[in-house]
């Protein structure tokens, strides 16, 4: 549907419009035709883009018609402006084309088919045109968001969301078609909730509306950089887009649209003269921990088609006969450019974006494929294996672990899966469904970190598990640290009389061990009997532990 919009006082054109456009040989109904008869109104339509073509009288507002041309720029509209004109001579014609009309029409010879052909020429040539820069059609005038942002804004007063403003921009580049392809990278990167623009300097305008989080934008700003930066080809040679983001957040970097675009065009032209590659905010401490994040981010964009991840073991320990019961399975990543990365620091990115789950995946294979052959090797130690809240999310989770088990051929009792506290609270039927699914396997279920998450008892009475894993941070220390103390004896009171097994994680000293003992802890895993380790180095130190299971 064409939206033609009729800007001009006289009820006569209007009717005269109609016929051209509804009447005989008309045709509509492509078109949806609109009327708006004050100049202000007209002004508005246009900064609002409402059209996708104007007939504008000349004499509207009492002859100012014109000085709509003016506005165009400023909408970055390419909707065609029809000059509606009485009795106008051929320099003022030149003069009006030449300020942006797409064509002058003069009233006194303004017949139904002279003005059907002009609205289609007019549109095929503003076609023609796009085509030629190739902006696709949701990038939205800058205007408009302005006008969007200054209502998040207000919007964002009364809720608690926040507001962010990204500006983007790609150095080094002059080319249309460059623009182009980023403008539709940036379409495909973005959420519909946000907008999308092209600033008349030439950098692309991002608006992130409803974040529940303020660090939601970084997150949205690596994704839009990685996104961009990935290598085009272009007449045959290829071109890596470095882009930069200047990113500001409300209320922190402004409070008001013209002050957030400020800080957001401020921090993109520091970044820009600091040459970062990547996001800059307006604020400067965040930018140190942004600059890492998209360079790890960048890093681990194919680490496991480069076989740059493996897994680690590390043992659980049963307190009352000392004997190796478990072992946690633990992910490595030795980037070739950054050396060895903690996964508490890559995971949280991995699960920013849905790389968790092939990664994820990967993880399961591998730690079932070890498990099994020790498992045949006469070293039968299950292995937990830890899950994100986005991978049991995703509806084929249960059958994967069915399919893996299958085809490595470990028995589903020796396989744990450790899911976040956190998770439970977002208590949704279908992971209290998918729970229920892999116990009925015979694969059990750790509530990992427990005690960091705030999950309350009734949930845990509610959803089917087996272990709860008593976060490190609560045994540090124990029994010296009284607060620490009384929170683990706590857990395990919780744990004991709801019939689940505790292990407690990160036990270093002698001190903790005992502790743990004396309160009825089932088992340990930590420092203090061993870290985490390669699979034939576990291998060797399970094996000098326990002659032949
Ligand atoms: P987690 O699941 O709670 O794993 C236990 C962490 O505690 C491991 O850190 C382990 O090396 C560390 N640890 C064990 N014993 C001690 C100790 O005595 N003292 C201290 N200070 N630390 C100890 P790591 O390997 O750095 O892993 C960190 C977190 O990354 C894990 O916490 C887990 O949440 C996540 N992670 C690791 N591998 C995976 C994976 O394959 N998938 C997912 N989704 N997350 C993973
Ligand atoms: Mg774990
Ligand atoms: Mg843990």
């Amino acid at each position: 549907m064409i939206r033609v919009l009729f800007c001009g006082e006289r009820e006569a054109d209007w009717l005269i419009l109609q016929a051209a456009l509804y009447g005989p040989g008309s045709i509509a109904p492509r078109f949806h035709l609109s009327w708006e008869a004050s100049l202000e109104g007209a002004r508005q339509a246009l900064l609002q883009n409402a059209g996708d073509l104007y007939l504008v009288d000349e004499a509207l507002g009492g002859g100012q018609g014109m000085e709509l041309l003016a506005l165009q720029p400023a909408a970055s509209t390419t909707s065609p402006i029809l000059l509606l004109s009485s009795g106008i001579s051929l320099s003022d014609e030149t003069l009006a084309i030449q300020a942006g009309a797409a064509d002058v029409l003069s009233r006194e010879e303004l017949s139904p088919r002279l003005l059907r052909r002009t609205i289609v020429h007019a549109l095929a040539r503003a076609a023609a045109r796009r085509r030629a820069t190739d902006i696709p059609a949701g990038i939205v005038p800058q205007p408009l968001l302005h006008q969007r942002l200054e209502s998040a804004l207000s919007r964002e007063r009364l809720a608690r969301a926040s507001v962010a403003l990204l500006a983007v921009s790609v150095p080094d580049h002059t080319h249309e078609r460059i623009t182009a392809i980023i403008a539709e990278r940036l379409l495909t990167c973005t959420r519909e909730l946000d907008t999308v623009s092209q600033s008349t300097s030439g950098h692309f305008l991002v608006l992130l509306e409803g974040l529940t989080h303020t660090a939601e934008a970084d997150v949205q700003a690596d994704r839009i950089l990685l996104t961009i930066g990935a290598p085009m080809s272009l007449q045959g040679k290829e071109f890596v887009p470095q882009p930069c983001i200047g990113v500001a957040v409300a209320p922190e970097d402004g409070d008001s649209a013209g002050d957030l675009l400020r800080s957001a065009e401020e921090a993109l032209r520091n970044a820009q003269r600091d040459g970062i590659r990547g996001a800059r905010h307006a604020l400067g401490p965040l930018n140190e921990k942004a600059q890492r994040r998209w360079q790890l981010r960048r890093a681990l964009d194919g680490a496991l088609e480069r076989n740059e991840f493996s897994l680690h073991y590390q043992p659980q320990i049963d307190l009352r006969n000392d004997r190796i019961i478990g072992a946690e399975a633990l992910l490595r990543w030795r980037s070739p450019q950054l050396g060895h990365i903690s996964p508490a620091e890559f995971v949280p990115l991995l699960e920013a974006t849905s790389q968790i789950e092939q990664i994820g995946l990967w993880v399961l294979q591998e730690a079932c494929h070890q498990a099994q052959r020790w498992y045949v090797g006469g070293l039968p130690v299950k292995v937990g294996v830890n899950a994100s809240a986005r991978q049991l999310a995703s509806s084929d989770f249960g059958r994967l672990c069915e399919q893996i088990l299958v085809r490595t051929g470990l028995p589903p009792g020796q396989l744990g899966i450790e899911i976040t506290e956190g998770l439970l609270l977002e208590s949704s039927p279908h992971v209290r469904d998918l729970l229920k699914r892999l116990r009925a396997l015979g694969v059990s279920i750790s509530v990992d970190d427990f005690g960091t998450g705030y999950a309350s008892l009734s949930y845990i009475k509610r959803f089917p598990m087996d272990v709860i894993k008593i976060d490190k941070e609560f045994v540090r220390g124990v029994p010296l640290d009284i607060e620490n103390a009384a929170i683990t004896s706590a857990i395990l009171a919780l744990g004991n009389s709801l019939g689940l097994k505790v292990v407690a994680e990160g036990v270093e000293h002698d001190s903790e061990l005992e502790f743990l003992r004396s309160l009825g802890c089932s088992a340990v895993q930590g420092f203090y009997y061993a870290r985490p380790m390669p699979p034939a180095e576990f291998e060797s130190w399970a094996r000098g532990r326990t002659p032949n299971a």
